[in-house]
């Protein structure tokens, strides 16, 4: 990595309180100072670290703002670098004019996440807390955020280590019986790794498990509103989203596309479609949002089937019921407002969860907001426990536990221990990978790219 300095504003690109504009690198303070002076009168560039001082800042000697600048000294500050904030007033025009000075002073603008792939490549932090700080920022609830946090204070790659290092100690006497198979080196017997192995197994599938029960708590999880036309699916979704998103008429067919939004269902994130009804139709351009509907279906983690309680069920429901069979999906008996006619026995019998609401009042959110925790297992999810925060992460571990399991299989069928020991190297590559000390620097990039400007 090249040393140059680079600055951009940290804060997001609208009107505040506060806009801060943060420089790091080996030039940091010294450009700080040409732009920045304290009215203590004394130069920056002989402060210590950990020192805020209140000045003004100039652009080619005219003042622009009023601000505090922190300076932070090598290696202790988020980068590892030396690092100046400076805290100016908020907006759009005072910090962008902030920064241009201190790109004239002789910074460079940085690129998006570069100030963390610093701290990463300066020993801060590792790739998966790296990754935990984007989840924190884009944390929508508190479970959430305290699990990226949990991950951003290394647990997550404490409880990872452990269980490569546990690997790598049994690998030992393992090379050394690959490389000397002649030497009467003590037998390393199979039946002695295979605790070691088990317990890694054990160990990385509840580290998937619980990512997967957090996942609608984290990432969001994709679901959809099916049912026939008329049952009320876009006043949930208005309902839901709080917003008059979709067209509502009591003509049958009107929704025709596919529409998108993500709710927030207490401390569950979902990206719910709102699909055309599904049923065959002549109407060209209604077929289209049918289609679409159906692919959006075949792909959903979460199915919202929507009956109409006022109505007896009719063929097309039954379809749908048919339909949800092999699905994760929840019933809801909307219409509850109004007395009811359909058979509900056929639906609880068909569905794991039935949630009687009605769609135009908002009553039964409450308990459609808690058969969708269940139905997720999210009241599993520890967000004490080490998380992983990304899909990376998850298949980093996903590759170590398939190279785990073939070290069991391959030392339970009695083949050579060289094979187990291939299997070992790899699972040990995917659990440093997911740390970063074995990263690609093709990987570290992408996780970088997906970062923010100014953090
Ligand atoms: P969609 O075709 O499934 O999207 O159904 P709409 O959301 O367009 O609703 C169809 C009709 O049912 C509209 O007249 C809505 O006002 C009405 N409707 C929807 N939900 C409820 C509800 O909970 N109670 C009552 N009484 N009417 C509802």
């Amino acid at each position: 990595m090249d040393n140059k300095t680079i600055a951009a504003v940290a804060t997001p690109n609208a009107p505040g309180g506060i806009g801060i504009v943060r420089i790091s690198g080996e030039r940091a303070i010294e450009i700080a100072a040409k732009i920045f002076v304290p009215v203590s009168g004394k130069n920056l560039t002989e402060s210590k670290g950990y020192q805020a001082h209140f000045g003004n800042v100039y652009d080619n000697n005219e003042k622009i703002d009023e601000a505090v600048c922190l300076v932070f000294r090598a290696p202790r500050s988020y980068t590892g670098e030396d690092t100046a904030e400076i805290s100016c007033h908020g907006g759009l025009y005072v910090t962008k004019r902030v920064l241009r000075a201190a790109l004239d002073a002789g910074a460079m603008p940085a690129e998006a996440g570069e100030f963390t792939k610093r701290a990463f490549l300066n020993g801060k932090i590792d790739l998966a807390a790296a990754e935990s700080v984007m989840a924190l920022i884009g944390a929508s609830g508190k479970q959430a955020a305290a699990a990226a946090l949990n991950t951003l204070d290394g647990n997550l790659s404490r409880e990872i280590r452990g269980v490569a290092q546990s690997i790598v100690s049994i690998c030992a006497s393992l090379a050394a019986w690959v490389d000397y198979p002649d030497e009467d080196i003590e037998d390393t017997s199979a039946q002695d790794m295979l605790p070691v192995f088990e317990n890694a197994k054990k160990e990385i599938s509840d580290i998937i498990r619980r990512y997967d029960c957090g996942r609608a708590l984290t990432d969001g999880i994709d679901a959809v509103i099916v049912g026939r036309p008329n049952v009320g699916k876009s006043t949930l979704m208005n309902m839901l989203t709080g917003f008059e998103r979709s067209i509502v008429t009591n003509i049958a067919g009107t929704t025709r596309d596919v529409v998108e939004e993500k709710i927030v269902l207490g401390e569950i994130i979902m990206r719910v479609a709102d699909t055309a009804g599904i049923r065959e139709t002549e109407n060209v351009v209604e077929n289209i949002g049918v289609n679409l509907a159906k692919r959006r279906l075949e792909r959903a983690e979460l199915v919202l089937a929507v009956f109409d309680g006022s109505e007896p069920l009719n063929a097309d429901d039954l379809d749908i019921i048919n339909y949800c069979k092999t699905k994760r999906a929840i019933a809801l008996l909307n219409k509850s407002d109004l007395p009811l006619s359909a058979d509900r026995k056929i639906i609880t019998d068909a569905f794991s969860h039935t949630v009687e609401l009605s769609a135009s009042t908002g009553e039964g959110r409450n308990e459609l907001e808690k058969a969708v925790s269940e139905i997720c297992s999210t009241s599993e999810f520890d967000p004490n426990s080490a998380c992983l925060t990304s899909e990376r992460q998850r298949q980093c571990c996903v590759n170590a536990l398939g190279s785990i399991e073939e070290a069991i299989a391959a030392i339970n069928s009695g083949v050579t221990l060289d094979a187990v020991n291939v299997c070992a190297d790899c699972a040990i590559d995917a659990l440093l990978e997911l740390t970063g000390e074995k990263a690609t620097s093709a990987v570290v990039d992408e996780v970088f790219s997906r970062f923010c400007v100014g953090k």
